[in-house]
């Protein structure tokens, strides 16, 4: 809500603001219970949705019971008893008549009800018919029972409750919210909704009300985003680059390849951007092997041709130093200097000389306050989801107004990027680099192992390479490594003697790292064990075998990422899974690893196994929490609501931002992100 001025009239939609602990029957200790629902104020109460609806029409008459299923009964109570088992157990059993016949309601270890029982009461009961194993009767199972006063819901809404909060009291106190606040929420619509979805008189007409509150929801949310990026763009007036044909043909003729044209259009999305005279903020997507570097090496090549300096910023030391000896082959002959910062070269001879490079190639090193550059332009975040917001704005922060690129594997399903990465600029590579062929992937149960062993061995007296991946977690780590280092030296000793085998680990110092990697590159070790760190990155296109234990301890787009490493040169490559997946997720990832390469289909199937929170990572949640919309679901829906903020703010951006104004404020947001959305 707008907060009033000094000597304007409050809202009356402030009200909606009152703290639950005010409504009739809730105190303040009840008011803590409803906090651990994230339930605050009559506002929250109205916008939590019930999560189910259960249907009350039809009821059955006694002497038709289902037994084994559930059953509704309206009747009449005819007598009561409690008694106590051996094991202390109490038993309320109520006898309950209509005019069909009659039936013992029991429940269990709830005496006191007793009290609302009274012999001549009308109820409606559901619960479980069963065939009672000492008589031989029908018996109902209490699941639930109301007193039937003629005007009961007869679709009741079902909540997701804390422990502490009963259904009925839960929907009194609702009740009281909706006659007494309703009232306030300014758009008659959403109240009519709401009535539909808390007093559902008919489902359809729930459904329907509920999609229109996600609709509403869905659109607020959009409008925010895209009110805020046109403001961005009006405040920040960017550099504005100049690309020259001459230089860009000099560029290409160092490739040994040509762009594809998804590339190609990448490239001009970014030449657009630095040529508009608006500092870019653009995110770049595409799979693993999809060719992102020389997308970001032709535009840093731009900014230097502009006289300024280009800074990559790479997760890990491994990567940076991979990106570092690209570039130098890449710029050899281009009068463009690299140079590369990582943690374990980082001095203050080693900073100064920065000032000299055109092109830095970095890990977080490149972030410290000591770190000066003599005039930045352009910043890539590779692998993007490995950073915070703030280590990004710790870069840009040491720029002009530096465009900025980032870089991301994961390919982020439509209806997360559009809630996500609203604001941000988007250039998908959708197409790999031709004479890629699709990994062969293969689950390898353990009597196959032998068989899998052969076949790599096969492969490597033929010339090619393979990754041997171990797992390993933060909570485990020192075990794990354990057992990778166990692995390798096995490996070594019996099953591949012949041949020279690495291993590789996070903990390993950088120097180290970095000459394993290049042995493992210039073909002096043949199988590499390795522990994820070979995940982001790393390109030896003669690798084109892969292993994995324990298949079951990794994620779905973490298996997708390390299958990415292979599968990179002209030879086929096989990817084994090995391990002993035992529950239904883990076998889900096996099955979609083994039916598809293709990382949108794969993240789409991660995204649903995991929900969005997971699957982003805390990292870079960012993700706001939407009371109504599920951004999975709604896709549709989300859609259409970004089709039509576009138009709202096209056609009166005075109401748009109104609109949103007022609404703002009912979003919740995890911190993180990429940055620039409205919350931040
Ligand atoms: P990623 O998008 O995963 O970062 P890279 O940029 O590491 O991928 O590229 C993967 C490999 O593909 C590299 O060896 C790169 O040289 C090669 N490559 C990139 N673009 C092309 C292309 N258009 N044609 C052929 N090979 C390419
Ligand atoms: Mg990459």
């Amino acid at each position: 809500m707008a907060i009033a001025k000094p000597g304007e009239a409050r809202p009356e939609s402030e009200k909606l603001q009152t703290p639950l602990q005010f409504l009739k029957g809730v105190g303040p200790k009840l008011a803590k219970t409803y906090k651990k629902l994230g339930l605050e104020t009559v506002y929250d109460l109205l916008f939590n949705l019930p999560r189910d609806f259960e249907d009350r029409r039809q009821t059955r008459k006694i002497n038709q019971l289902l037994p084994g299923q559930f059953n509704l009964i309206k009747g009449e109570v005819l007598k009561t008893e409690v008694s106590t088992t051996r094991n202390r157990f109490s038993i309320l059993k109520a006898l309950i008549g209509d005019e069909s016949g009659r039936v013992q309601a029991v429940w269990f270890n709830q005496p006191y009800l007793l009290a609302y029982l009274k012999v001549g009461t009308r109820l409606i009961v559901s619960g479980k018919a069963e065939v009672s194993p000492y008589d031989g009767q029908i018996q109902l199972q209490v699941r639930d029972f109301e007193i039937d006063t003629g005007d009961n819901l007869t679709i009741v809404p079902k909540y997701n409750l804390a422990e502490g909060l009963y259904p009925k009291k839960y929907r009194a106190v609702l009740k009281s919210a909706l006659d007494g606040y309703l009232k306030y929420l300014p758009d008659k619509k959403k109240q009519a909704a709401l009535l539909s979805m808390h007093l559902p008189k008919d489902l359809v007409a729930a459904d329907k009300a509920r999609d229109y509150l996600a609709y509403d929801e869905l659109l607020s949310f959009q409008l925010g985003l895209l009110l805020h990026r046109l403001e961005q763009r009006a405040r920040q007036p960017g550099l504005r680059f100049i690309v020259d044909p001459a230089a860009m043909g000099k560029f290409y003729q160092q490739l040994h390849f040509k762009l594809t044209a998804a590339q190609e259009r990448a490239v001009a999305d970014i030449f657009g951007d630095f040529t508009g005279g608006v500092s870019m903020n653009r995110l770049l997507q595409g799979d693993v092997g999809s060719g992102k570097t020389i997308v970001a090496a032709a535009a840093a090549f731009v900014a230097v041709c502009n006289g300024y300096q280009a800074a990559i910023l790479a997760p890990t030391e491994i990567l940076a130093w991979q990106h570092y000896e690209k570039l130098c082959q890449l710029f050899g002959g281009l009068n463009c200097r690299v140079d590369v910062l990582t943690s374990t070269v980082s001095s203050e001879q080693k900073r100064a000389e920065l000032q000299t490079a055109d092109i830095i190639v970095g890990t977080h090193a490149l972030l410290e306050e000591k770190v000066v550059f003599r005039k930045l332009g352009f910043i890539v975040i590779d692998e993007q989801h490995r950073f915070g917001v703030h280590q990004r704005l710790r870069l840009i922060k040491k720029g002009e107004q530096p465009h900025v690129l980032v870089m991301t594997a994961t390919p982020i399903p439509r209806s997360l990027a559009l809630t996500l990465y609203g604001e941000l600029d988007r250039s998908v590579i959708d197409e790999l680099p031709p004479g890629r062929r699709p990994v062969k992937t293969h689950f390898v149960p353990k009597n196959k192992r032998r068989q899998s062993y052969e076949f790599i061995r096969e492969k490597l007296a033929a010339g090619r390479q393979a990754y041997i991946v171990c797992p390993l977690v933060e909570e485990s780590a020192e075990l794990d490594l354990k057992a990778a280092k166990a692995e390798m030296e096995l490996l070594q000793a019996t099953v591949f003697p012949e041949f020279k085998i690495g291993l590789i680990h996070g903990k390993l110092p950088g120097k180290e790292k970095d000459q394993i990697m290049k042995a493992f590159a210039n073909r002096q070790i043949q199988v590499l064990v390795s522990t994820t760190v070979i995940e982001v990155g790393i390109d030896v296109p003669n690798a084109t075998l892969m292993l994995i234990e324990q298949v079951e301890r990794f994620g779905l787009s973490q298996l997708h990422q390390l299958r990415g490493r292979i599968g990179r040169g002209e030879e086929e490559s096989y990817c084994f899974l090995a391990g002993n997946p035992k529950t239904a997720e883990a076998k889900s990832r096996v099955k979609a690893m083994l039916e598809t390469t293709d990382g949108f289909a794969i993240a789409e199937i991660d995204l649903k196994l995991r929900g969005p929170g997971d699957f982003l990572g805390i990292r870079q949640s960012g993700l706001p929490k939407f009371r109504v919309a599920d951004i999975i679901k709604d896709e549709k829906l989300l859609l259409q609501a970004r089709e039509e903020a576009k138009l709202l703010i096209e056609k009166d951006p005075e109401s748009a931002r109104n609109r949103w104004e007022s609404q703002r404020e009912n979003f919740e947001v995890a911190k993180g992100g990429l940055g620039g959305s409205p919350f931040n």
